[in-house]
């Protein structure tokens, strides 16, 4: 998969063309999805999508002053995804339905005050609120669906106080109203992340987004979803979800969850609630790729694996390096080193398990800057489709210099790779490759080592790696 949008592009309305003309590479290089940017309109024509304010205009109507989104208008984005579908590339559309912005006008309504780094205590006495939270979507003029929201579809608001710009955090008050259960328990309840919170305990709200899901997957023709901020939602809504746009779609609607935690205990249990059908982002595994990439050779390699979900749900796992929230300047900023990033793609690209995503911004670049890593991309994902299959052998044993060994199969003739990592000096490793390879010639293909190696008459060979690199051996055809 790959996340085909990073936090600094251009608004030039241009995404979806680019898409479109990148299709024919993309399957080339063995992107088999792409998950696409939220292609709904936002509070203005600049953000990212996750400021969302109507999810029915996908880039069609005149609203916000403005017709297309960031990344291009309706009709740009279906021709986008037909030319993706021609290519055999599924398309994940980002998902966002834990809150909206932009409201069209005010309204009067009761709230309470909650204290931020608690959101179950109140900090003062119900009172009447004047805040926009009125929807109308007149640009759109009932198209689709004639839905409008009001202060009680939401669940809770936020203001920054001037002068000293700190942000108040506002319950609304009603009958049968609180914050949602199933979600995290971080500040006490973390239901409310920004803008104008749905009350997904609301049927109104229930309807229309279960409505929505329904329609964006046929309008658009999707393959699945990215579901955003889902630590914010609750639980059982997002299983609703699922089940009834997976009806809809005949079964098959892949569905990723950004559950943005680092303790894998969390995850599993979200998965216990919504069911094995979700698959994670794998949040502990890119902390870990992280921490190693901050720590240099103080980071023991061998734990790399340890609770990390792909090792223990390697069915839900999506693993990936970076993505537009930890790219640098970000809200959740923790992008992985550069020097570390071949290693890690490495690892998430040629390892048995897992579905792994590439970052946009790690392939192309970011802010509009050429990516250093695009050309060990490349080889890495040619590497996947050409040796990365059969048994798997986790060579994880000592604290600086670690190793995987495919080793390959029947019907990919000359698979098999082994891989070594370095986070220290340089390294070697005795790793057994099968019986049947002996006296094969393997090299070196990350350019990285220029050399080759026999493999010996017992299937095993000692493969070396250099320091802070990655090392990738396969056997030699000519
Ligand atoms: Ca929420």
């Amino acid at each position: 998969m790959m996340q085909y949008f990073e936090w600094n592009l251009p608004n030039d309305g241009n995404l979806w063309k680019k898409l479109k003309e990148d299709a024919a590479h993309l399957a080339e290089i063995g992107v088999t999805a792409v998950w696409i940017p939220p292609a709904y309109k936002a509070d203005e024509q600049q953000d990212e999508g996750y400021a969302t304010y109507d999810l029915y205009d996908l880039g069609e109507f005149d609203q916000k002053g403005t017709v297309r989104t960031k990344y291009g208008t309706k009709q740009e984005l279906q021709e986008a995804i037909e030319e993706l579908h021609k290519h055999k590339i599924q398309v994940y559309l980002d998902a966002v339905m834990n809150h909206k912005c932009g409201a069209d006008y005010e309204e009067k309504f009761p709230v309470v005050e909650v204290d931020t780094g608690n959101r179950t205590e109140t900090t003062g006495e119900p009172f009447e609120i004047e805040a926009f939270t009125g929807y109308d979507f007149k640009g759109r003029n009932d198209k689709y669906s004639d839905f409008k929201y009001h202060w009680y579809h939401f669940s809770g608001i936020s203001m920054p106080q001037d002068p000293d710009r700190v942000e108040h955090i506002y319950r609304i008050v009603g009958e049968g109203k609180y914050w949602s259960e199933g979600v995290d328990g971080e500040n006490g309840n973390y239901d409310y992340l920004l803008g104008n919170d749905l009350d997904l305990d609301h049927p109104e709200v229930i309807q229309d987004l279960l409505h929505w899901g329904m329609w964006v997957a046929k309008e658009l023709n999707l393959d699945g979803v990215r579901l955003d901020a889902i630590k914010h939602m609750k639980d059982l809504f997002i299983k609703q979800f699922l089940e009834t746009v997976r009806a809809s779609r005949e079964g098959r609607f892949f569905a990723v969850g950004e559950y943005w935690n680092n303790d894998f205990d969390s995850l599993e249990n979200y998965l216990n609630v919504v069911g094995k059908e979700l698959n994670l982002f794998d949040v502990p595994l890119h902390f870990k790729l992280y921490q190693a990439s901050q720590e240099g050779r103080d980071f023991d390699l061998t734990n790399l694996p340890d609770d990390t979900l792909v090792a223990r749900y390697p069915q839900n796992a999506v693993t990936f390096v970076d993505n537009h929230d930890s790219q640098r300047g970000s809200s959740l900023e923790s992008q992985i080193k550069d020097w570390f990033k071949p290693l890690a793609y490495g690892l998430i690209l040629l390892m048995e398990k897992g579905y792994p995503c590439v970052f946009y911004g790690d392939y192309y670049g970011l802010g509009g800057k050429e990516s250093p890593h695009r050309q060990i991309l490349d080889i890495l994902l040619d590497a996947r489709r050409k040796y990365a299959y059969g048994q798997q052998d986790y060579y994880f044993d000592h604290p600086n210099t670690v190793g995987l060994v495919r080793r390959g199969d029947d019907e990919h003739p000359g698979s098999g790779v082994a891989m070594l990592l370095s986070n220290g000096e340089d390294g070697e490793k005795e790793m057994f490759v099968g019986e049947n390879r002996k006296g094969e010639t393997w090299h070196e293909i990350t350019g990285s080592i220029d050399d080759t190696i026999t493999i010996g008459d017992d299937g095993k060979a000692v493969f070396p790696v250099h320091g802070g690199k990655l090392a990738v051996w396969v056997q030699k055809t000519e």
